[in-house]
C-alpha cells in the first residue's frame, strides 16, 4: 500500500506563526482568553483548554487584566479599543499577509481610491479590514454585486482588494468583466494568499499522476479552505474521506489494498496530519 502526503501539509506559516505566539501568551501572567477559535481544530484547542484557556466569542466575556489571543484574520479596531479599556494584554497574531491588505487599503484610501473589497462581509478579515478604514468601503462576492458597485454613477477612481482566501477564479472573472466593459480607473490589487490554491493544485496534480488514490483530507470541519480541498476531490469523482484526525479515521471503513493521498487544510496541525500518515501506514 502506498501512502503519498501533499508537499504542503499541516499548518501553513500564518498559522504556525499564530500558533507559537498563543503559545508563549501562558507565560504572560493573567488568566488566556481566545477571542474566537485561533484554529479550526478540535484536538489542537482542546491542547490550549488543558492549560487553562477559555475560547469566547465576544469581548464581553472577558475580565479586566487578561491575556487576549486574537485569530489571525486581524482584530476589529472597536474590539481591540475595548480590550484595551479593560487594561487586556492582546497577543495579537495576525497573519503578516492579512495585515499587508490592512496598510495597502489605508494607503490606497489616502490616495483618495473608493474601496472596493472582494470577500464576505461577515468574515472576520473582512470586518477587520473594514474597520480600519476612513471610509465606508464596499463588499461583494457575486457578479450582481460587483456590476452594482460599478454602476455608472459610481464615481471611481476605484480600487479592488481581496479577502486573501477569496476565490481567484471569481477575481479572474471580474478582470475579465472590467475588460469586457472598458471601465477605467479600476485598479486591481493582488491580495490573495496563495497557500489555499497550493493545496489545491497540488490535489489536483496528485490525482493526475495517481488517478486511482483514496484521498484522505485532513482538517475542522468548519474550515472553509479544507471543504475546498474534499470538494474538489469529490468533484473528480474520486474516493474521498473527511476526517479531523486518525481517530475518526479508524472509525470508518476504508478500501483495502488502496492507495491514499493526504491532504490538509491551512489550520490542521503537522501533528495531526502525522498521526493519519502512521496509521494509514499501519493498514
Ligand atoms: S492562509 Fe495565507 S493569509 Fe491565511 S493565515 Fe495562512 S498564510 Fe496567512
Amino acid at each position: 500500500m502506498e501512502v503519498r502526503v501533499a508537499a504542503s501539509f499541516g499548518f501553513c506559516k500564518g498559522v504556525r506563526q499564530a500558533f507559537a505566539l498563543a503559545e508563549r501568551s501562558f507565560e504572560l501572567g493573567g488568566p488566556v482568553y481566545f477571542l474566537g477559535e485561533l484554529v479550526h481544530n478540535h484536538d489542537a484547542m482542546e491542547m490550549f483548554r488543558a492549560r487553562g484557556a477559555r475560547i469566547v466569542e465576544n469581548p464581553e466575556e472577558i475580565p479586566s487584566g487578561a491575556v487576549v489571543v486574537t485569530r489571525s484574520h486581524g482584530i476589529p479596531k472597536d474590539v481591540q479599543e475595548e480590550l484595551l479599556r479593560k487594561n487586556a494584554t492582546i497577543v495579537d497574531t495576525t497573519c503578516p499577509k492579512v495585515k499587508r491588505v490592512q496598510v495597502l487599503a489605508r494607503r490606497l484610501e489616502e490616495e483618495g481610491y473608493r474601496l472596493v473589497v472582494f470577500g464576505k462581509a461577515s468574515h472576520p478579515e473582512v470586518q477587520a479590514l473594514l474597520s480600519v478604514l476612513k471610509k465606508q468601503a464596499q463588499v461583494v462576492a457575486t457578479p450582481e454585486e460587483w456590476q452594482k458597485a460599478f454602476a455608472v454613477d459610481h464615481q471611481g477612481p476605484f480600487a479592488v482588494l481581496a479577502q486573501t482566501t477569496f476565490p481567484s477564479v471569481l477575481l479572474q472573472q471580474f478582470e475579465n468583466w472590467v475588460r469586457e466593459q472598458g471601465l477605467l480607473g479600476v485598479r486591481i490589487v493582488h491580495t490573495l494568499c496563495d497557500e489555499t490554491e497550493k493545496r489545491q493544485r497540488e490535489l489536483e496534480q496528485n490525482l493526475e499522476q495517481n488517478p486511482g488514490d483514496v484521498v484522505i483530507v485532513v482538517g475542522g470541519k468548519h474550515s472553509a479552505n479544507t471543504r475546498s480541498l474534499f470538494v474538489l476531490a469529490e468533484r473528480r469523482g474520486v474516493p474521498v474521506f473527511w476526517v479531523e484526525n486518525a481517530a475518526e479515521l479508524r472509525s470508518l471503513s476504508l478500501p483495502k489494498r488502496a492507495s491514499f493521498f493526504i491532504t490538509s487544510g491551512t489550520s490542521t496541525p503537522d501533528w495531526v496530519v502525522q498521526e493519519v500518515v502512521t496509521y494509514l501506514q499501519s493498514l
